[in-house]
Order: structure tokens, then C-alpha cells, then sequence
């Protein structure tokens, strides 16, 4: 049987404790542009902090600053979408928590 659970856990409320050093002069992660929508559509799905969206006019958008550096993206879209994915600069990205 295959039933889908109903998720009770606020994600954001989750990663809005989460801090960052953003590096707001080289951006880790680049994409390629015009992305495929069907490629990026699996982005929407997979990235756990949600940052790869579509905007009130159904343009795909993305924003590295709230990353959480999981990786997720280049392996589901690396060298399609995700045309650079490197991690962060010393000191700056996500701050972990629990080391
Ligand atoms: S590395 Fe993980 S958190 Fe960061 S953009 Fe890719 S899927 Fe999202």
C-alpha cells in the first residue's frame, strides 16, 4: 500500500534557526540559464531548504543564500541545471549546530 503521510513538522520554522555566512560577492552554487522547467521541477522537489521555486509569473527562481549545503542539487541536476556547485568559502555558508 502506498499512502502518503500528512506532515505535521514546520519546516521553515525549522530551518529559520539555521544562520549563514553568506558570501554575497561569489555565489557557490551557479545555474545554467533557461533552465529545462521539467529538470528544474525535480529541483523544487528535492532540495530540502526549498530554495529552487517558480514566482508569481511561473519563472523559475533560486537563491543560494539559505543552502544548506546537502549537495542534493548536483547530484539530481548536475551539468543540466547546475552548472557550478562548489562549496562555500572558508567560514561562510550554513553554520552546523552539532559540528
Ligand atoms: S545543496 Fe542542497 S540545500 Fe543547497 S541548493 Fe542544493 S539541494 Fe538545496
Amino acid at each position: 500500500m502506498n499512502r502518503l503521510t500528512h506532515i505535521s513538522v514546520n519546516v521553515d520554522e525549522y530551518l529559520g534557526l539555521n544562520k549563514y555566512e553568506v558570501d554575497e560577492d561569489h555565489a557557490h552554487i551557479v545555474l545554467a540559464e533557461n533552465p529545462d522547467r521539467e529538470a528544474f521541477g525535480a529541483l523544487i522537489r528535492v532540495c530540502p531548504a526549498g530554495l529552487y521555486k517558480l514566482n508569481a509569473a511561473d519563472q523559475p527562481t533560486f537563491d543560494y543564500a539559505g543552502c544548506l549545503e546537502c549537495g542534493t542539487c548536483r547530484i539530481v541536476a548536475g551539468g543540466v541545471i547546475v552548472a557550478n556547485w562548489e562549496y562555500p568559502q572558508p567560514t561562510m555558508g550554513v553554520e552546523y549546530r552539532y559540528g
